[in-house]
């Protein structure tokens, strides 16, 4: 029997999830609402009610200004009802998939983080997901835990869309410029996530069990993201008063926000790579992707 229980399954990657798992087994697809990781004795009877092989947490407390005042709802979404996913996996011999993020570094230094090099949050999201990372950890539980960063989809709120609206009304923009990472559609996360589970299918020796950083290919800050998303949608044909030239550079202090965020947020994902024979395309492809699937039809 190959049940995967997924909770999360509406947000962006949840989303893209049901599509990628669906081939691999008996999902058992859980929203909120059928899997509440703020009820832990609900969250307990639902697992040992459906003695999944496989769970998929895609749920997360992730609005990263608001866990700045509301630190232990984030804490049990993402800290204490990680725990107990990982702790009635190890009871079952269950494998238990589950996300993380670049928040876990302080952003230092000039390269990308491993998988290895120290931690150190600068909020309390990233202080609350690395407390779910741990716990996982130390309950035994076979585990993969995918860390990635800067999440988008078609489907969900995201940087991107939120630059198709802006720009859409204002005619100039100012953007973080001193902050970089990769963009990472929640499309690859759960393409690279189901072709990880086909091999623990086909050969679970192939699986070791650990922590792999998932990300797109190259790197960008957030000032040139934007005026990648603004140059791309212009060139679709979306109708927009601010063009990528005038997408201005601004430092992290001249946009003040409740929750610090790295400098540096790029993830080296030479282990994921290797480990699992996988291409992570540059973050541009799926970005393309999804402005065709946002605006291509509309203006076709
Ligand atoms: P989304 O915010 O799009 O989705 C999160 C999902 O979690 C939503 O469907 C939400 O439900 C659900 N959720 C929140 N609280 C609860 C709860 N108490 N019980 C059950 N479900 C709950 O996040 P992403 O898909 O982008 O994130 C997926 C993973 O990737 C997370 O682990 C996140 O920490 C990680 N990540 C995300 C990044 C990003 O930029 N978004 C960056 C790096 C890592 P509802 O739809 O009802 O609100």
């Amino acid at each position: 029997m190959n049940d995967i229980l997924l909770l999360g399954a509406n947000g962006q990657v949840g989303w893209e999830l049901q599509r990628a798992l669906a081939p691999l087994g008996r999902l058992i697809i859980c929203d909120r609402q059928r899997g509440n990781l703020e009820d832990l004795d609900s969250l307990r009877a639902l697992v040992q009610a459906e003695r999944p092989a496989i769970i998929v947490n895609a749920a997360a407390y992730t609005a990263v200004d608001k866990a700045e005042s509301d630190h232990e709802r984030a804490q049990r979404v993402n800290a204490d009802a990680v725990d107990l996913l990982a702790t009635l996996a190890a009871d079952l011999g269950a494998w238990l998939v589950h996300y993380s993020t670049d928040y876990v570094f302080d952003g230092s230094g000039s390269r990308p983080f491993r998988e290895d090099d120290p931690t150190a949050p600068l909020n309390t999201y990233g202080r609350t997901k690395l407390a779910g990372e741990q716990a996982i950890r130390e309950s035994g539980c076979r585990h993969l835990i995918f860390r990635t960063s800067w999440v988008y989809a078609a489907r969900g709120a995201n940087f991107a869309k939120t630059m198709l609206r802006l720009a859409a009304d204002r005619e100039e923009l100012r953007i973080v410029a001193d902050q970089i990472g990769a963009p990472t559609s929640a499309e690859l996360i759960a393409d690279v996530t189901a072709q990880v589970l086909a091999r623990l299918r086909d050969d679970p020796q192939a699986v070791p069990s650990g922590l792999y950083h998932l990300a797109a290919g190259g790197e960008v800050s957030w000032h040139g993201y934007a005026r990648f998303v603004i140059a791309e949608a212009a060139r679709l044909g979306l109708p927009l008063r601010t063009t990528a030239e005038r997408v201005l550079p601004i430092m992290t202090h001249e946009y003040p926000l409740p929750a610090p965020r790295p400098a540096n947020s790029r993830l080296d994902t030479n282990k994921l790579g290797s480990t699992f024979a996988l291409t992570l395309p540059d973050w541009q492809f799926h970005v393309r992707r999804m402005l065709v699937e946002l605006i291509g039809e509309k203006v076709a």
